[in-house]
């Protein structure tokens, strides 16, 4: 090991406390929605309420922050991306310009010194200890490396970057609070805890991906790389646990091989979009190519593995995505 390897692994971890306050008084509010939902004390309206609202921002994350601003994997006309931004802003996980810097840099530098969320420093950091230490001067140094400048050209990305502040105070915190006291009288406060509590739980699904669906799973296309397929993982979030699948072939926006919707509703949510000619240029990857990869480098857990290898024809090596929707936006 080298000297400048030592140093960089032997770095200080210094604690963020403004987050580390901000994380416990939101998981102590979520609780308390916990037991607020437990014990009857809101109206089942507020519970709907709030449950629709988290899985209308969580396809902020999934179908816009991940597959559309992160990887590129489809196109998407401007009302859609103002859709996604709106709802992307819903979920309060940093601007979509942050998101998928740490994404970006996640991706290309997965379970080294440069991944803001390295799996390899355990379950916590990477679920959610990362978000209250100091990134790692690794995560910065080598993160410079990685492209911006097509979301910098994304006049919703920048606007929403500039005004990210009262747009989520706004967005994720004020609007969902007054709806339910505003429409139906819930109490304030008890409304309060339970924007806290949605707020919670979208943090945590999300933060699932990072952790355990790089710790446990099958690796059918991947043995040698630590992401995995999760099926939990892929339920609490839209379909965005099929992670061994996705960090092989992260261009596609299914983030999945499946065919159906059963677990990834962001892939349903995107080919809705299609249908109305919102999102084009979707991007897949052929059946033989999955299947090649899966007989190169898979752990034999997937079903499909050995069976077609012999009828592999050797054209597609190089057919590496399938645009299977091209309508003009
Ligand atoms: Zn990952
Ligand atoms: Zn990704």
């Amino acid at each position: 090991m080298s000297q400048n390897q030592k140093t960089s692994q032997n770095q200080t971890t210094e604690v963020v406390w403004r987050n580390v306050v901000l994380m416990l008084y939101i998981h102590i509010s979520g609780l308390y929605g916990v037991y607020l939902i437990a014990t009857g004390r809101v109206y089942l309206r507020t519970i709907i309420f709030h449950f629709i609202t988290g899985y209308l921002a969580s396809f902020g994350v999934t179908a816009g922050a991940h597959r559309l601003w992160s990887h590129r994997s489809y196109k998407a006309t401007l009302p859609l991306r103002i859709l996604l931004a709106i709802l992307q802003t819903m979920a309060c996980q940093n601007s979509i310009h942050e998101w998928c810097r740490d994404h970006r840099v996640h991706h290309k530098f997965t379970e080294t010194n440069a991944d803001p969320h390295n799996a390899l420093r355990g379950f916590f950091f990477s679920h959610v200890g990362w978000l209250l230490v100091k990134k790692h001067d690794d995560v910065k140094n080598k993160g410079k490396s990685v492209s911006l400048t097509d979301l910098e050209a994304d006049p919703v990305v920048m606007f929403q970057q500039k005004y990210f502040a009262p747009l989520t105070l706004f967005f994720c915190f004020i609007l969902p609070w007054y709806i339910p006291v505003r429409l139906w009288g819930e109490d304030r406060w008890l409304c309060w805890n339970m924007v806290l509590w949605r707020y919670m739980i979208l943090l945590n699904f999300t933060w699932c991906v990072n952790s355990v669906a790089h710790l446990w799973g099958d690796r059918p296309y991947d043995k040698n790389i630590n992401p995995a397929e999760s099926k939990l993982v892929s339920v609490l979030t839209g379909g965005e646990g099929w992670h061994n699948y996705h960090h092989v072939f992260p261009w596609d926006y299914k983030a999945a091989e499946l065919p159906t919707y059963g677990f990834n509703w962001s892939t349903g949510f995107i080919d809705f979009f299609a249908w109305i000619g919102w999102a084009y240029d979707l991007k897949t990857v052929s059946k033989k190519r999955v299947l090649q990869r899966v007989n190169r480098t898979g752990d034999g857990s997937h079903l499909m593995s050995k069976m077609e290898a012999e009828t592999e024809d050797s054209t597609v090596e190089n057919k590496e995505i399938d645009v299977v929707y091209t309508r003009a936006g």
